[in-house]
C-alpha cells in the first residue's frame, strides 16, 4: 500500500557516518526525523545540538516513535539493534555489511518478511553516479580487476578488511555477473589489526568470468577502481572520481562524439579503437541511497540493495575470510 504521509525516521549510532546520514536525511522531502539514539551520551548530545534533533535516552524510546530507522552502529552491533527495530515494527536501513554473521542476516531477512518490513543495506557504490551509467551499458565481463585501497583509519577495524571494504566490490560483482561461483582462492595478511588488513580474492564463475579483487586499509593513498574486460571492450570505473572510461574495438568505423579519440589499427584487417569518457553529472550518493530507501517504503517496493543481495555478498565475504583463516 502506498504511503502518502510524512515518514518518521530515526538514526541509531551517530558517529562518523551517522552524522552524514542525519545531514542527508534532513534534506529529503516528506520525512521527519523522529530523533537519534547513541550508546555514547556525549556524542548523542553533540549530534542532537548540531542537527537540532531529539536525542532519546533509550533505543526503545526512539523505536517507539519511528516508522523507520537507519542503523549506523559498528558492524558487530547491527544484528542486535536491527532485530529490536524489526520487533518494534520499523523498516530498516542497515549500514554495510548487513551483519558479521550469516545466520543473523538470515534471521533478520525472515523476520522482515514475516512482518512485511523493508530492509535496505548501505551498499552505497550501487548509487555512485558512475555505477548508475555503467549498469546501463551492455555488460558481459570476462575478467574484472578491482583495487579498493584505503589509508589506515582506526574506525572499521572491528571487522576484517573483507567485511569492511571488499564487501562493496563483492556486492557490485554479484550484481553484474549473472552466473554462479565455481571456485574462490584468497589470501590475506594481518599487518596492524588483529584481522586481515589487506586481502586478495580470485573468484571464478561458472560462465568462466574471473574477478580478481584486492582490498587494503593500510595503503598510502586511496583508490576505488574497477576494470572490466569483455569481448572488444575495456571499461574502467573510478568510484572515487565518479567517472568511467571506455575503450571499444570495432571493425566498422564508429561514429564518435566531440571528446572521443579514434585510433585506426592497420593490419590484415582494419580495426578501430574508440576512447570514450561519458559525461556524468555528479550527485551525493548517500542522499540518493537514503531517498531510494524512503521511496521503497513509500511504494512498498523491494530496494535495489535489499537484504537478500546484501546477505549474498556477506556469504561470499565470509567464505573468503574462512579461506584466509585456514
Ligand atoms: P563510528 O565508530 O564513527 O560510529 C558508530 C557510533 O555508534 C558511535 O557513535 C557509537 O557510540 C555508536 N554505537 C555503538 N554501539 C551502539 C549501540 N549498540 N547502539 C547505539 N549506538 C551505538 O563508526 P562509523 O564509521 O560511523 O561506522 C558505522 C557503520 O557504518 C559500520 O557498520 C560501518 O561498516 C559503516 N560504514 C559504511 C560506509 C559506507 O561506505 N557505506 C562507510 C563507513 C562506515
Amino acid at each position: 500500500m502506498k504511503i502518502d504521509t510524512t515518514i518518521s525516521i530515526g538514526v541509531v549510532g551517530v558517529g562518523h557516518l551517522g552524522n552524514y546520514h542525519l545531514k542527508q536525511l534532513k534534506s529529503i522531502p516528506q520525512i521527519s526525523i523522529s530523533g537519534i539514539y547513541d550508546d555514547d551520551p556525549i556524542r548523542a548530545d553533540k549530534m542532537s545540538n548540531q542537527h537540532n534533533v531529539h536525542s532519546f535516552s533509550s533505543l526503545k524510546g526512539l523505536l517507539d516513535k519511528s516508522q523507520a530507522v537507519s542503523v549506523v552502529t559498528p558492524t558487530n552491533t547491527h544484528y542486535a539493534v536491527a532485530d529490536k527495530a524489526l520487533n518494534a515494527g520499523c523498516h530498516l536501513f542497515i549500514e554495510k555489511p548487513i551483519t558479521d554473521n550469516i545466520n543473523h542476516a538470515k534471521s533478520l531477512l525472515s523476520k522482515a518478511k514475516d512482518l512485511n518490513k523493508i530492509i535496505q543495506v548501505g551498499h552505497i557504490e550501487r548509487f555512485n553516479p558512475a555505477f548508475n551509467i555503467l549498469k546501463k551499458m551492455k555488460l558481459n565481463p570476462q575478467f574484472i580487476e578491482v583495487h579498493r585501497l584505503s589509508e589506515f583509519n582506526i574506525r572499521g577495524n572491528d571487522v576484517p578488511v573483507i567485511l569492511d571494504l571488499m564487501i562493496h566490490d563483492l556486492d557490485i560483482i554479484l550484481s553484474l555477473v549473472q552466473s554462479e561461483i565455481k571456485e574462490i582462492h584468497a589470501n590475506g595478511v594481518r599487518v596492524i589489526s588483529s584481522t586481515p588488513d589487506i586481502a586478495n580474492a580470485r573468484i571464478e564463475f561458472k560462465n568462466s568470468c574471473v574477478a580478481n579483487l584486492t582490498a587494503s586499509r593500510i595503503s598510502q593513498k586511496n583508490m576505488r577502481k574497477m576494470r572490466l574486460f569483455q569481448k572488444q571492450d575495456y571499461i574502467t570505473i573510478d568510484f572515487q572520481k565518479g567517472s568511467i572510461e571506455e575503450f571499444r574495438v570495432s571493425k566498422i568505423k564508429p561514429n564518435i562524439d566531440n571528446d572521443d579519440i579514434l585510433v585506426e589499427l592497420e593490419g590484415e584487417e582494419k580495426k578501430y579503437i574508440r576512447y570514450h569518457k561519458p559525461y556524468i553529472s555528479q550527485y551525493d550518493a548517500l542522499k540518493k541511497e537514503l531517498s531510494h530507501f524512503i521511496d521503497s517504503i513509500r511504494n512498498a517496493r523491494k530496494p535495489e540493495t535489499d537484504g537478500e543481495s546484501a546477505a549474498k555478498a556477506l556469504r561470499i565475504a565470509l567464505e573468503i575470510q574462512n579461506i584466509i583463516d585456514k
